[in-house]
């Protein structure tokens, strides 16, 4: 149940942001609508759910047009030539991790006389397999964002590997608050830290995080992604 699940995950969030000594502070719950249809879409913005997280442009596309009034997460990996269209679409990309991209935002934006909202996407973990900027990265392309006017950086994100136990990615959730913390200088706060899914987000609030992107607790598992042929 939608209601249920929504209550354990908020109480989970209150009581992880009592422990860490984040009193009074606030997590923003993005609801995670990737194979959820729209009945169930309605449902979570009934319940208060304002903010929701997309990973592809072609399955959201359709959501957006029905839903516009709800403030819309691009999470997923950001074909330079889709820039545009999820520029139009979505109010935060949390996934900028590479010049070329930004590039492209950048002329979209001056194009549709936007701002292109976006989080940087960090690989702590240095996964192959995952998309993200390296630690090492970071510094120079902070650097050569002042080429990007157009870009409004609003702070950081990453994905932590699945584990069956959480604490082991604790050290990349504090990570992530560490980088912040460095980087951060007037003019670019990087105030943001979009950290946590199902199954780490108790960790990740206990670690910083201001933006959890969580779907199955929400709306239950999801079904197995087809496997791809090798
Ligand atoms: C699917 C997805 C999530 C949510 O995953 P759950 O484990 O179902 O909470 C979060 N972030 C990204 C980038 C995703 O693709």
């Amino acid at each position: 149940m939608l209601s249920v699940n929504l209550n354990t995950v908020r109480q989970e969030i209150a009581a992880a942001l009592e422990r860490s000594g984040r009193t009074g502070e606030r997590v923003r719950l993005v609801a995670v609508t990737k194979t959820v249809g729209p009945k169930e879409i309605a449902a979570a913005a009934a319940l208060g759910l304002q903010d929701f997280g997309e990973n592809r442009l072609q399955e959201a596309v359709p959501k957006l047009r029905q839903f516009p009034d709800l403030r819309w997460h691009f999470i997923g990996h950001l074909q330079s030539n889709k820039a545009g269209e999820v520029l139009a679409g979505f109010s935060l990309i949390h996934s900028l991790d590479r010049l070329s991209l930004a590039r492209a935002l950048q002329r979209r934006a001056e194009r549709q006389d936007l701002e292109a909202h976006c989080l940087l996407q960090l690989n702590i973990s240095g996964e192959k397999s995952k998309s993200g900027l390296g630690e090492a990265e970071l510094p120079d392309f902070l650097e050569a964002l002042s080429d990007f006017p157009r870009i409004r950086v609003a702070g950081l994100m990453t994905i932590a590997p699945w584990c069956e136990d959480p604490e082991e990615v604790r050290p990349i959730f504090r990570r992530l608050r560490e980088l912040q913390q460095l980087h951060r200088r007037p003019g670019l706060a990087l105030s943001e830290l979009s950290m946590g899914m199902t199954g780490d987000y108790i960790v990740a609030v206990e670690e910083g995080a201001t933006m959890v992107r969580i779907g199955s607790a929400l709306f239950g598992a999801r079904p197995a992604a087809p496997q791809r042929k090798k």
